[in-house]
């Protein structure tokens, strides 16, 4: 089995929408970033990555490259699954946390946890989302951006 962990920032910034697990939340602030800016797909990603000791997102998807401007991160996501399905694996599961003083994803969290199972092509009791804030400390609790973790445990294909 492979394990691996990722992290992921980005700022919110007016004028863009919120995309978070790939479910579109209607927000006053939205992510700033080169892509949709999902942030819990990024982390996704980059623990997938991570456990198949295959570098990072900023590797296989560079933000000087064109193609990726406002690109949906479920469809880089899906790329992710191919590598792993590539290298023999599957998911064993998958726990994440958005850390966000705001809105409240608890509504959002069935649906997060669907599009990700889809994704990997996996059932939804092995893929977990989960939120909290940070009690109004740091850059999450002053509400200047929202990030993400994100644990995978891949198992070989049999
Ligand atoms: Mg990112």
């Amino acid at each position: 089995m492979r394990i691996g962990h990722g992290y992921d920032v980005h700022r919110l910034a007016a004028g863009r929408e919120l995309v978070i697990g790939g479910v579109s939340i209607e927000h006053e602030f939205g992510l700033d970033g080169h892509s949709d800016a999902d942030v819990l797909v990024h982390a996704v990603m980059d623990a997938v990555l991570g456990a198949l000791a295959l570098g990072d997102i900023g590797r296989h998807f560079p933000d000087t490259d064109a193609r990726h401007r406002g690109i949906s991160s479920m469809a880089l996501l899906r790329h992710v699954v191919r590598l792993m399905d590539q290298a023999g694996f599957r998911l064993g599961n998958l726990d994440a946390t958005v850390v966000a003083e705001a809105p409240k994803f608890a509504p959002f969290t069935p649906q997060m946890r669907e599009n990700l199972a889809g994704a990997f092509d996996a059932p939804i009791d092995r893929v977990n989302v989960k939120a909290t804030t940070e009690e109004g400390l740091g850059f999450t609790g002053a509400r200047t951006g929202i990030a993400a973790h994100a644990v995978v445990l891949l198992e070989p294909k049999v």
